[in-house]
C-alpha cells in the first residue's frame, strides 16, 4: 500500500492527443500529484463502441507517455468483461492504495456535464478527489443536483490533497481546443492531424492504419 498521492485519468483515449496529455501535465504540478495513472475504458457506457481495439488505444498512450516520471498506463478496464463502470474501478484503486492515500480523478469539464448519468455518481467522493479541467469550447452548465453537490464539496486547488477523498477543486490551466473527434475526423477526411498528438502516435495510426485512412498526410 501506499499514501503517495495518485491522479487517475480515463478515458476512451481514441486516440490519445495533446488535451489529455497536457490535462495531466498541468494536474500533476498544479495539485502536486507523485503519480498520474491513464485509465483506458474497454466499453464506455455513455459513448459510442470506440473505433479501435482497447489493446490498440492502450498501446496509444503507453508511447504517449513514455519517458514521463510517474506515468502509467494502467489496463484493468481492458480485461474486464462488459462495461467499464468508474466507481466500480476507484473502488478497486481505493482498496489497493489504502484509506490515506489522496487520489484525484481528473476529468474534463465535458465529463462534469454528464455526471449525473454515471453509474452511483454520488458515491465517487467516497474514494476519491475530483479536480475538473477547463476544456474551451465547454461551458458548464450543470444539472442542478450536480451544481448543489460541486458547491457543498468544492474546496481550492491547493487543499485538494490534504484529504484522501470527498474534495472537488477546478483547475484554472487554459487547456487545449483539441478532442479526439477532430484527430479521427481529420486522419478521415484524409487531412493531418499532427501536432494534435504525439509523433510516435502518429506513426502507430499509419503503420497499423487505423480510423480506416492508409494515405493520410503526415
Ligand atoms: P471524443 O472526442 O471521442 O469524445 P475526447 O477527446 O473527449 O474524446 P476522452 O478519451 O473521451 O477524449 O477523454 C478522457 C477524459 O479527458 C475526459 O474526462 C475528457 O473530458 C478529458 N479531456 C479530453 N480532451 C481534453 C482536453 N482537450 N482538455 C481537457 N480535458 C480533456
Amino acid at each position: 500500500m501506499s499514501s503517495s498521492s495518485l491522479g487517475i485519468l480515463g478515458g476512451t483515449f481514441d486516440p490519445v492527443h495533446v488535451g489529455h496529455l497536457r490535462g495531466a501535465i498541468d494536474s500533476r504540478d498544479l495539485l502536486g500529484l507523485e503519480r498520474v495513472r491513464f485509465l483506458p475504458a474497454s466499453l464506455p457506457p455513455l459513448k459510442a463502441a470506440p473505433g479501435v481495439s482497447a489493446e490498440h488505444r492502450a498501446a496509444m498512450v503507453e508511447m504517449a507517455i513514455e519517458g514521463i516520471p510517474g506515468f502509467h498506463v494502467d489496463r484493468r478496464e481492458l480485461h474486464r468483461s462488459g462495461l467499464s463502470y468508474t466507481i466500480d474501478t476507484l473502488r478497486e484503486i481505493r482498496r489497493e492504495e489504502g484509506t490515506e492515500a489522496p487520489l484525484v480523478f481528473l476529468m474534463g469539464v465535458d465529463s462534469l456535464v454528464s455526471l449525473h448519468r454515471w453509474r452511483d455518481w454520488h458515491s465517487l467522493l467516497e474514494e476519491v478527489n475530483i479536480a475538473v479541467l477547463k476544456r474551451p469550447g465547454w461551458q458548464a452548465t450543470l444539472d442542478t443536483a450536480i451544481a448543489a453537490w460541486l458547491d457543498q464539496h468544492r474546496v481550492l486547488p491547493e487543499a485538494l490533497l490534504e484529504s484522501a477523498c470527498g474534495g472537488i477543486a477546478v483547475l484554472e490551466q487554459p487547456g487545449l481546443e483539441v478532442s479526439s473527434t477532430d484527430v479521427r475526423a481529420a486522419i478521415g477526411l484524409g487531412r493531418s492531424p499532427r501536432f494534435l498528438l504525439p509523433d510516435p502516435v502518429l506513426e502507430y495510426i499509419h503503420a497499423h492504419g487505423l480510423y480506416h485512412s492508409p494515405s493520410c498526410p503526415s
